[in-house]
């Protein structure tokens, strides 16, 4: 069979998914909406401050009454932040006033309390302002119908502080893909029950599920097929009808009861060898009109396949930011096949990157122990200590 290559499979995995790309908006709480996308600018409803109001706490004057200093002059009363009923200024008087608060018709600028000294209700200022000083005016950090956070962007805290600050409540994001995980295989029991010999427990639903939460997703259902066509048709339908896209694990090797590919092949669906290792056996089909990705069913080899083929295109249709290109230095000599290209799993150290020695693709719990995979070019068939190598970081 036709062998691809991993960059070739890749291209046709982001293909696939490319029309997720261009996914709704939905509306989200604020306190939701932290991580989302924002796929259109948010302009503020209301100018921001909304009313012009003092920067310091301190004594509401009008400026040309404090030109020549120390002057004293007569206290009328006392804004306080949040006063909607507000005095006016009376001319060659003060108001003092808190931070925050309105300021007073008649008034232009703020004297901060640390310049005044007050006895029996007169102040004495004792340095003169111009103008507009310490008065923070409407509009000044942004005016109604202006942007207040702008398209492309993943909403941090800042961002929702933003919106929060002009009032709104809800935020329109965009979507997130939902995924829908299953795992097939007649051995496979659920944790929670106790294993008969033969049996194991069920592993890669939490594993795609949780990595493609990581990444952006919102996985809608994770569910599991024995090696019979007809459940695994049954699970197809149910997960077509909520999902963006569609992962399957195990079922599309050279061995008897394939149900993956038993059951996708008959209906279009690619089956067959990428030129890599763990990982190599691959399908991509569309199944009721959304894209299935079917990766082979060993723990190792369903990961590094998330990792090469499904990580960069989800994040890229749930707007987080694309991973960069990363190299270590490799501490130790690593022997690769030819023909394919090798994910090593290798852990970080003081030097660089050590890659592990055990390359089976069932070592569920040695991949925990690392952090990176090593990425080992299809032509290389040793890459000694000391060079730098590619790396796709855990
Ligand atoms: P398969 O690709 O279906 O031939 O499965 C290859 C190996 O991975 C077999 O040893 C399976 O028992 C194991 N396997 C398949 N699916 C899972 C899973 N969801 N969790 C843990 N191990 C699995
Ligand atoms: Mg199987």
């Amino acid at each position: 069979m036709n062998r691809r290559s991993v960059d070739q499979h890749a291209a046709a995995v982001a293909e696939l998914l490319r029309p997720l790309l261009e996914l709704p908006t939905e509306s989200v709480p604020l306190r939701a909406a932290l991580g989302r996308f924002l796929p259109t600018d948010v302009v503020s409803p209301i100018d921001l401050p909304n009313f012009q109001n003092s920067q310091m706490d301190g004594y509401a004057v009008e400026s040309a009454a404090i030109q020549s200093v120390p002057v004293t002059l007569p206290v009328a009363g006392v804004i306080a932040a949040g006063l909607t009923d507000l005095p006016a200024l009376p001319r060659g008087g003060a108001l003092k006033i808190m931070t925050g608060a309105p300021i007073p018709a008649g008034a232009d600028c703020i004297v901060p309390v640390e310049d005044t000294t007050a006895a029996d209700g007169m102040v004495t200022v004792l340095r003169s302002r111009r103008t507009g000083e310490f008065v923070r005016n409407a509009g000044s950090d942004v005016q109604k119908g202006r942007p207040l956070v702008t398209a492309g962007t993943l909403l941090g805290a800042r961002h929702v502080a933003a919106l929060a600050a002009a009032g709104l409540t809800e935020v329109a994001v965009r979507r997130r893909p939902r995924v829908a995980v299953i795992t097939t295989g007649t051995e496979l029991v659920a944790a929670g029950t106790p294993l008969l010999p033969g049996q194991i427990y069920d592993s890669n639903g939490t594993a795609l599920a949780s990595s493609f939460e990581a990444n952006g997703a919102d996985v809608v259902r994770v569910a599991h097929s024995d090696d019979d066509t007809a459940a695994m048709t049954a699970l197809l339908d149910e997960c077509a009808a909520t999902a963006d896209v569609i992962v399957t694990s195990g079922g599309v090797s050279m061995g008897d009861f394939e149900v993956v590919k038993e059951t996708l092949l008959p209906l279009g669906g690619h089956f067959g060898p990428v030129a890599m290792q763990p990982g190599g056996p691959q399908g991509l089909s569309v199944y009721n009109g959304v894209p299935v990705l079917s990766f082979p069913g060993n723990p190792v080899s369903t990961l590094v396949s998330f990792e090469v083929f499904a990580r960069r295109p989800i994040r890229a249709i749930s707007g987080l930011p694309a991973l960069p290109r990363q190299t270590r230095t490799l501490t130790a000599d690593i022997s690769s096949v030819p023909g394919k290209r090798q994910f090593v799993r290798g852990k970080f150290t003081e030097n660089g990157i050590e890659p592990m020695r055990g390359t089976g693709s069932h070592l569920v719990a040695g991949l925990a122990w690392a952090d990176a995979l090593i990425s080992v070019p299809a032509e290389h068939t040793v890459v000694p200590a000391g060079v730098d190598v590619e790396i796709l970081v855990l």
